[in-house]
């Protein structure tokens, strides 16, 4: 039976958990390839966030730019005009300055609020070639250079002056991102990003949408066009992207554990389950080679002698009822063996009829020994009755308990030596039960098969009395069930080589019975 079982698990294996696990190394495979695969999408997103805060920085740079490059008298009135107006409206440009390159000359020079501060810078000449070569193309670049710490320079080329005067800027980059870029950067953020503005080499936040600093954590980073000591950050406001991604993963994988477990669990039901059936095969046909066997004996016997009385060849009288009795003895035998059969078939159907009253085992059980006296006698039992209580009413059917107590003698006599044979039946008071117990000194059971001999068909096959012993392996399956329908049970306590203790508990007073 091993062996077909193990094929089994084999085949089962191989149809089964093969395909399994193929399918969950590439599920695997592909789950960390689409976290990486959503991982570049966020970031690509998030990239593109950032470049229209880049964008944004650039159209008002442009509008700049554009006001200021107009076909004017350089330090006159309109050009004056168009300064101011700028100042008004930007605090952070500090200073513009218009340069006449060709004469190395600066045309007008103006301050915010007439704060003077001083400029040294001039555009180098390949700068202003390279802008140059750009505006022939069409193209007017706005360049920009850190001046200090604090300030910042754009300049670009006069379009309307043929490119030969140059416009330059001074801006207080952290007031241009604190007044002029925050609404738009808000507005971007909306309630879904961080977006932050820092200072790329000491870290420091300039501006963020949140006070919050958990921005120090995961954050994409992009740098800003025009002010090349900031840098822009973003992360989604909930959680990161990787956080989102290996939550994700993290779910998809729990699942798929989940399934494999499921799978696993199934294949071991269904293993296991292959195992009991086949077990039980063997059982049964087992039980039919020992029933046969346990019939043909007392038939061989029924069949000589009443073919020796047939034949007239019992000489005296006495040998004549010796024979006769024998046949009754051993019909009586058939009789049991037949009925224990039809008792189980009858359960398995559910078709066994019960009679439930109210019963006495303190009067019962002796009734019953006293029916089994001569079978006792024949077998050279001791067996002795002693009760702890008056009177023992349960609810249950008298020859139902006739059976199961027949049986469990039966057994003690069966399972004993054949010298000093000794049974107990004892009755027991306890809080809500009432329990009988038939205790032999026979060969015992080892603690491995106790667990299994209430099992139908099951027989110890260990042990030289045991294994000569006949039997079918259905008299304490039947006890059990017996015992279930009196809403009771039935334990076992026993020491291999010491004997053994069968105890029935039935509940006290119990009437509702099916
Ligand atoms: P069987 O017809 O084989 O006696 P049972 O169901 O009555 O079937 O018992 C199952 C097995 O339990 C027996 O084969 C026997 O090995 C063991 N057994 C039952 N009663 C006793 C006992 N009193 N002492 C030792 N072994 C017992």
């Amino acid at each position: 039976m091993i062996r077909t079982v193990a094929k089994i698990s084999l085949v089962l294996l191989v149809i089964v958990a093969l395909p399994l696990s193929f399918y969950l190394v590439r599920e695997f495979s592909t789950l960390t390839k689409n976290e990486k695969m959503v991982q570049r999408v966020f970031s690509t997103q998030l990239e593109s966030i950032l470049y229209s805060v880049n964008q944004y920085s650039e159209n008002v740079v442009n509008q700049w730019r554009q006001s200021l490059d107009q076909p004017v008298a350089p330090g006159g009135d309109v050009e004056k005009g168009l300064v101011d107006n700028l100042f008004q409206n930007n605090r952070s440009v500090l200073a513009i300055r218009f340069l006449d390159l060709a004469s190395h000359q600066v045309e007008a020079e103006y301050f915010n609020s007439g704060k003077a501060i001083r400029i040294d810078e001039w555009p180098a000449p390949a700068e202003i070639e390279k802008l140059q070569d750009y505006l022939k193309s069409n193209y007017q670049r706005v360049d920009s250079k850190m001046m200090t710490d604090s300030t910042l320079m754009l300049y670009f080329l006069q379009k309307n002056r043929e490119g030969e005067h140059a416009c330059q800027l001074v801006i207080n980059p952290r007031t241009f991102v604190l007044q002029t870029m925050s609404p738009q950067i808000q507005q971007i953020a909306q309630d879904l990003f961080f977006i932050s503005v820092s200072d790329s080499t000491s870290g420091s936040v300039v501006y963020s949408t949140e006070a919050n600093d958990e921005l120090a954590g995961k954050i994409e980073k992009a740098a800003m066009w025009y002010f090349p000591s900031y840098q822009l950050g973003i992360r989604l406001k909930a959680k990161t992207l990787e956080e989102l991604a290996s939550e994700r993963t993290q779910r998809d994988n729990y699942m798929l554990i989940g399934l494999t477990i499921v799978v696993l669990l199934g294949l071991y039901f269904v293993i296991w389950n292959i195992r009991k059936e086949m077990k039980l095969a063997e059982l049964k046909s087992e039980f039919v080679s020992n029933v046969s066997h346990e019939i043909r004996t007392p038939l061989a016997l029924i069949s000589m002698y009443a073919e020796t009385l047939l034949l007239k060849r019992v000489k005296t009288e006495a040998k004549q009822e010796e024979y006769l009795h024998t046949i009754h003895q051993e019909s009586g035998r058939l009789t049991d063996i037949v009925n224990r059969i039809l008792n189980f078939s009858r359960l398995e159907k559910n078709r066994l009829k019960y009679q439930f009253s109210m019963v006495d085992l303190g009067e019962l059980v002796p009734e019953i020994m006293v029916s089994m006296k001569s079978h006792l006698e024949a077998s050279q039992v001791d067996c002795r009755f002693s009760s702890q209580v008056d009177q023992a009413l349960v609810y249950a059917d008298s020859d139902v308990v006739k059976t199961m107590l027949v049986n469990l003698v039966d057994n003690a006599i069966k399972y004993s030596a054949e010298k000093d044979k000794k049974i107990d039946i004892r009755l027991v008071k306890k809080a809500k039960h009432v329990w009988v117990e038939v205790e032999d000194n026979g060969i015992g059971i080892s603690s491995k098969n106790q667990k299994h001999v209430f099992e139908q068909f099951f027989r110890v096959t260990e042990g030289d009395l045991a294994h000569k012993a006949k039997g079918s392996g259905l008299g304490l399956n039947l006890v059990k069930r017996m015992m279930k329908t009196h809403g009771g049970s039935v334990a076992l306590r026993s020491k291999l080589g010491e004997g053994s203790t069968f105890i029935l508990k039935f509940p006290v007073k119990k009437q509702n019975h099916a």
